[in-house]
C-alpha cells in the first residue's frame, strides 16, 4: 500500500454524517471496527467512548499481565499448590519444600470464596488488601488497606470479598446515603422524628466505621447532641 492509500483508509470507514465507524488501536495501530474495542463501563461512559486498545492487543496485553503475576509469585509456590492437589496419601513427603517454610503459600487459587466470608481473606506479604469502588459518579478508585479493615468492611456489610486479595465496597458515598436512610424509613434512630442524617453508632472518632451496620438514621438534633458519645452514653444522658 503506497501513501496515498494509506492517508485515504480512515476516510473510506466514515459515514456521510462524519460519525467514525473505525478506530485505530492504541497498540497495534490497525484501523479495526468500533466492535474490536470495548465499551468504556461507568457512568462516564454514556455508551459512546471504546477502549483504546482492540480486543486482540487487550487479549494479548491481559495475557501478558498474567504470565507476569505467574513469574513475580514464583514457580516453587506454583509447583506446591499443585502437587497437593494430585497427590493422594503422600502429603507432606514428596512435596516441594517453600522457598521459605516459615511462610505458608497463600490460597489465592480453588473456588471463588463466599462473598460475605471475610476469613477468606488473604492479605498480601504487606499485610494488604486491595479495596475497590466507584465514586458517586461511577468513576472506579481502588485502594490498598489492611486486612484488619477489610474484615471489618466485609464483616459490617459495607463489602464483599471478590477475591482473596480484593474486597469491593458497595456503595459509593451517595449510594450509601439513600441506602442507610432508605432502610430506616427516615426515622431517627434515638427519638424516632423524622431524620435524614446518617449518625455512626460507634463514633468515627472512637474507631467506627462507615459501614451499614454502624450507621443509623438520625434527625439533625440527635446527630449533633450525640456528637462523638457512644450510645449508651447519649441515650443515659
Ligand atoms: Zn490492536
Ligand atoms: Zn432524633
Amino acid at each position: 500500500m503506497d501513501w496515498r492509500a494509506a492517508c485515504v483508509l480512515p476516510n473510506t470507514l466514515m459515514t456521510d454524517t462524519n460519525l467514525p465507524l473505525s478506530k485505530q488501536c492504541a497498540y497495534c495501530k490497525q484501523y479495526k471496527p468500533l466492535t474490536e474495542f470495548r465499551r468504556r463501563t461507568g457512568k462516564r461512559s454514556k455508551g459512546q467512548s471504546r477502549r483504546g486498545a482492540c480486543r486482540e492487543c487487550r487479549k494479548l496485553r491481559e495475557a501478558g499481565n498474567a504470565q507476569m503475576q505467574l513469574q513475580v509469585k514464583g514457580t516453587p509456590a506454583l509447583k506446591e499448590t499443585k502437587t497437593s492437589h494430585t497427590s493422594t496419601g503422600s502429603k507432606g513427603k514428596t512435596r516441594p519444600r517453600a522457598a521459605d517454610p516459615r511462610r505458608k503459600a497463600p490460597q489465592l487459587r480453588g473456588p471463588k470464596p463466599d462473598p460475605q466470608d471475610a476469613s477468606a481473606l488473604v492479605p498480601s506479604a504487606k499485610g494488604m488488601i486491595l479495596m475497590r469502588g466507584h465514586s458517586d459518579k461511577g468513576r472506579r478508585w481502588h485502594q490498598e488497606i489492611d486486612l484488619e479493615l477489610a474484615v471489618t468492611l466485609v464483616k459490617e456489610h459495607a463489602a464483599v470479598v471478590v477475591n482473596r486479595r480484593t474486597i469491593r465496597r458497595l456503595y459509593s458515598n451517595k449510594d450509601f446515603r439513600a441506602y442507610i436512610l432508605t432502610r430506616d424509613n427516615y426515622t431517627c434512630h434515638f427519638c424516632g422524628l423524622y431524620g435524614d442524617t446518617i449518625d455512626h453508632l460507634l463514633p468515627r472518632a472512637k474507631g467506627g466505621h462507615t459501614t451499614p451496620d454502624n450507621c443509623v438514621c438520625a434527625c439533625n438534633l440527635c446527630n449533633q447532641s450525640k456528637a462523638d458519645q457512644y450510645v449508651e452514653e447519649f441515650m443515659g444522658r
